[in-house]
């Protein structure tokens, strides 16, 4: 079967003139000048690091057409792309380009300085892709080369909050088995424009834009998320999107503050990522109007496992739907016997489009399989009617005076108070108790919410162990590129102070 450069080198044979890939804000590619930008990314790579098949390239480019397209060169190159996150510091960017071994980096020219130093320090050669011109012409395209399927595709680190980053690695059947699956839980068809707000060098992103070209479909790029432009694109042009709740929070704030009617050009929306609070989930279901409003659940090593359309009469906190097609999802006590509806246990997924193994890291990726599944580091919880909740991360739940506190249900209770927009609540060590349950919280705007008042709330809606004991207003909550609450340092700001 085809790769999935093949795949989009197929759509541009058949449609070369259809638009592939706008940069919002910069010009479009269609489907025939997109491939004859893989050719040419590809071709350099080939010249600088030629060898055997699988070789690591990384890859340090801000959001943009090259961005994306990397992913397709480096495939036809037959070298394998190892994304960075754009926003990390030279030495974070040094430790992923010598874990990976990666002897070559693709870097644009934002990110010059931090790659060449990378470069220097790890015998690297840099590439910029800014000297890489484009022809306007290439040869037919010579398809579907068998055996490639097992090959390394793309190594996605993990952003490192427990330990070093780890490279997860997919191989090429593995992540296009994958994103074809995404594309089609997710209904994605050649008729849909689907908004890229967030960054292409996490795998989901790019999963779902590669998926996206692999269909036909066309992808907008934006450089940087801007909630404003988000919601003019969801009126006008976009009608697909995968959101982290922290960017449908911002739109949902716009949103508000112009006052206008549901959006009229959006008709599918993911939100994924993160838990948000059920009261966003019934805003995006007013302001998307007439879009489905899902929620998808995953992470890096297992993909997306469950799914499910929200609708108001079925909301339920926590939820995040129904396994996949072609997924077992199980939930396990800790002694690996699997729970039944009611029980908490660690989710695992045993299925098609889980990651093959860290790179380099045998003893990890063992640990990361538990009885045939890999496994999540999320704690779930089964319903009667099928659908799986997510209540914590294993690594945040609160072990105090011997009870177990989940962080998602006291945070479910903290977002309901009418003065706080944000919460997010971590254990502190503590001598009595072992950990104290402790929330950040981000004030609504115009309001001062008192901690008493907000302790008295939680105690009218939860058991006492697991009132917050201490309560703190934060400016804001730290976030990492995907948008997710760095819990970590929260839990530093409030040992140390802030830095
Ligand atoms: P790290 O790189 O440190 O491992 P990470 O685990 O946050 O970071 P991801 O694999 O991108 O990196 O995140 C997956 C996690 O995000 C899941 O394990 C889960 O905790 C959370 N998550 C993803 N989707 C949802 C959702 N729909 N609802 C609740 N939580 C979610």
């Amino acid at each position: 079967r085809l790769t999935i450069a093949e795949n989009v080198a197929v759509r541009a044979l058949a449609h070369p003139d259809r638009p592939a890939i706008d940069v919002l804000g910069g010009p479009g590619l269609t489907y025939g000048a997109a491939w004859r930008r893989v050719v040419a990314l590809a071709g350099a790579i080939g010249m600088a690091a030629p060898g055997p098949h699988g070789r690591m390239v990384a890859v340090l480019l801000d959001n943009t057409a090259d961005a994306l397209l990397a992913y397709l060169a480096c495939q036809w190159a037959g070298v394998t792309a190892v994304p960075v996150n754009s926003r990390l510091a030279a030495p974070e960017v040094g430790f992923i380009v010598g874990d990976s071994g990666a002897r070559l980096i693709l870097a644009d020219a934002a990110h010059a300085d931090v790659a060449s130093r990378a470069a220097r320090d790890h015998g690297a050669q840099l590439v910029s892709v800014e000297t890489i011109p484009t022809p306007t012409s290439v040869s037919h395209p010579a398809l579907g080369t068998a055996g490639r399927g097992t090959l390394p595709c793309v190594v996605g680190y993990t952003s490192g909050t427990t330990g070093f980053p780890k490279g997860a690695l997919y191989s090429n059947d593995h992540y296009l088995t994958a994103l074809m699956r995404w594309g089609w839980t997710f209904g994605l068809t050649d008729d849909h424009v689907m908004l890229v707000p967030g960054p292409l060098f996490h795998l989901s992103y790019a999963g779902l834009s590669l998926a996206a070209l692999c269909i036909g479909a066309r992808v907008r790029i934006m450089p940087s998320f801007d909630a404003g432009l988000a919601l003019d694109e969801f009126s006008g042009t976009s009608t697909f999107a995968f959101l982290v709740p922290s960017m449908t929070g911002l739109i949902a704030q716009e949103w508000q503050r112009r006052g206008g009617p549901a959006v009229a050009a959006l008709r599918f929306m993911i939100s994924s990522g993160a838990p948000g609070p059920l009261s966003l989930t019934r805003t995006a279901l007013r302001m998307f109007g007439n879009a489905r409003v899902c929620e998808a659940y995953g992470w890096t090593e297992g993909g997306w496992v469950t799914f499910e359309a929200k609708r108001d009469d079925t909301l339920l906190a926590h939820s995040v739907g129904w396994p996949t097609f072609g997924n077992e999802v199980g939930v396990f006590a800790e002694d690996g016997t699997p729970c039944g509806v009611g029980e908490a246990g660690e989710v695992g997924v045993k299925g098609v489009t889980h990651f093959d193994g860290y790179l380099g890291r045998p003893e990890a990726t063992e640990a990361a399989w538990r009885n045939g599944y890999v496994m999540s580091g999320d704690i779930g919880i089964w319903q009667a009617d099928g659908r799986l909740c997510i209540v914590d991360r294993k690594k945040d739940m609160i072990i105090t005076g011997g009870e177990n506190v989940y962080t998602a249900e006291v945070e479910r209770v903290l977002h309901e108070h009418p003065a706080v927009l944000e919460a997010a609540v971590v254990g502190l060590p503590d001598d009595r108790w072992g950990e104290q349950v402790t929330a950040a919280i981000v004030a609504r705007e115009g309001a001062m919410p008192d901690a008493g008042d907000v302790q008295a709330f939680c105690r009218e809606r939860l058991a006492g162990y697991k009132v917050p004991r201490r309560i703190e207003l934060l400016a804001a909550l730290p976030r990492n590129p995907m948008g997710k609450v760095q819990k970590f340092r929260i839990i530093e700001v409030l040992t140390n102070g802030p830095s």
